[in-house]
């Protein structure tokens, strides 16, 4: 490996800041160059026979390149805009109420009157005392204030109310989600129209594309027969198109809610650093995401504030339910990891980084890959953040796995041909795994992880390695922390 000891000094300042960063570590200097002697150890080979001779390669142990990935349909953006074109005729028309109560008003009055009633029944056919009612049902105080003559009256306005809409509705008032409304300003209105549009966007799924098919466009034809659908054509075009002709652009939100709408429905490009990496710090780093973590995660005490948003049902072990975040339950995979001469780390940075310190960024997915000592079989871990195991959609796989088989067909200069096997079963055939970390490949839940090798037969590939504790030395098996269990001060 080139440069290997100004990269080792260099590495092991970044580890020591890390570690007092993490603040749930003992340590020395000696702890530290011992990781840093194993890692050269293990790595040195790969380093040296693909990283150095890749055309991107940083002079720091990892390959760095710019890559387009395609960005998805965002279906959570597609449903939001329907959920606020529902809501638009709330927010233009004004809702009919009578003697101040609107009809949800009326239902919940109805609500409380049904009760009062009931409790009145039962109070007269046991000849029972109203307040020990109350006491049997566990029911509130204040519900007792209710029982009085003001409560006749109310009922009274209630019922009165309740006849206005009765009369009202036949002739002049129109029922739009549960409110009610003069017909004829509804009809006249965008808010129709935007009703309207919520309904067909959430009733069909073939709409849920950027581009319209020809069902599509009939199904929107058939809606908005005034205006010309194509296949082809854009759906944001298409619904600019609907919310021109029938005023929905009068909505002071419209402007900014559409361009979030035409954002999420129109997959763009988007060019992201995407980095292959041997580099020790990325061995330690490589569950710091910009906005995920996992049970592999060094970071004990979550000091980088990770609030988990979305988390699978079958990961919730390892996170700690107050903070929403990981305990780092495997923390020592990461040495598993740096000490094996298999393993290393894909992960993609934001393009908007300019420095040249990715294995300290926030790292927006991450695969940990390991190769086989003949460079012929690839192993794909799993892809985090989206972890989609059950999601028929192979992309967030295929992709990064391209790239990497791309990087190292390049660097060996042999053809890029490959064969893939894919599933936890292929996986526990062909990789041997020892050592702390988590083979998330081995689950059965996940049956996109896989093997793709190159010539007749896949070769055994071997992951992990124990531990080594960065305070004594000795070498551990303890695999919630870096250090060994008589070390772990947080024991
Ligand atoms: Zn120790």
């Amino acid at each position: 490996m080139k440069n290997a000891t100004f990269i080792k000094a260099e590495a092991k300042e970044q580890i020591i800041d890390l570690l007092r960063e993490m603040d749930c570590y003992r340590f020395d200097e000696d702890g530290i160059d011992l990781w840093l002697d194993m890692w050269e150890r293990a790595n040195d080979k790969q380093i040296t026979e693909i990283a150095e001779k890749s055309p991107y390669y940083d002079g720091k142990c990892k390959i760095v390149f710019p890559e387009k990935f395609p960005r998805e349909f965002d279906v959570y953006g597609y449903y939001n805009f329907s959920d606020w074109l529902r809501n638009y005729v709330d927010r233009n028309l004004t809702e009919v109420r009578f003697n101040n109560l609107s009809w949800k008003d009326l239902s919940m009055c109805y609500g409380v009157l049904d009760r009062y009633d009931a409790l009145r029944n039962y109070r007269d056919d046991n000849n029972i005392a109203i307040k020990e009612i109350m006491v049997l049902l566990d029911e509130d105080e204040s519900i007792i204030n209710n029982f009085t003559d003001s409560f006749e009256r109310m009922r009274t306005k209630i019922n009165n109310a309740y006849d206005a809409f009765s009369n009202r509705q036949r002739r002049s008032l129109v029922n739009v989600n549960g409110n009610y409304y003069y017909k004829e300003e509804y009809n006249n209105s965008p808010a129709r129209v935007a009703n309207i549009l919520a309904e067909v966007l959430n009733a069909y799924d073939i709409l849920k594309t950027q581009f319209l098919t020809e069902n599509g466009a009939r199904v929107l034809k058939d809606h908005f027969p005034e205006i010309r659908f194509a296949k082809g054509q854009k759906l944001s075009k298409a619904v600019n198109a609907i919310a021109t002709k029938y005023g929905l652009k009068q909505d002071s939100e419209w402007e900014k809610e559409f361009a979030k709408f035409a954002n999420a429905v129109n997959p763009l490009e988007v060019v992201k650093w995407t980095v292959i990496s041997w580099h020790p710090v990325d061995y330690l780093t490589f569950c710091f995401g910009n906005s995920w973590s996992s049970c592999h995660t060094i970071d004990k005490k979550n000091v980088r504030k990770i609030k988990l948003t979305n988390s699978r049902s079958s990961i919730t072990n390892y996170i700690d339910p107050e903070n929403g975040r990981f305990y780092g339950e495997k923390a020592a995979g990461a040495l598993s990891y740096m000490f094996d001469s298999s393993s290393f780390i894909y992960y993609t940075v934001s393009n908007k980084y300019e420095g040249k310190h990715y294995e300290e960024q926030p790292k927006e997915s991450r695969i940990v890959f390991a190769l086989s000592d003949d460079y012929s079989t690839l192993l794909q871990g799993r892809v985090y953040p989206q972890c989609n195991d059950d999601s028929p959609d192979e992309t967030p796989y295929k992709i990064p796995r391209e790239i990497v088989q791309r990087v190292i067909c390049n660097s060996l200069n042999v053809p890029n041909l490959w064969t893939i096997k894919r599933g936890s079963n292929i996986c526990y055939d062909y990789v041997r795994s020892v050592g702390v970390h988590y083979p998330d490949w081995e689950d059965e839940r996940n049956n996109k992880c896989n093997i793709s090798y190159r010539g007749g037969q896949p070769k055994v590939i071997n992951v992990g390695h124990d531990a080594i504790c960065p305070n004594c030395g000795a070498v551990h098996t303890y695999v919630s922390s870096l250090n060994c269990y008589d070390c772990d001060p947080m024991v």
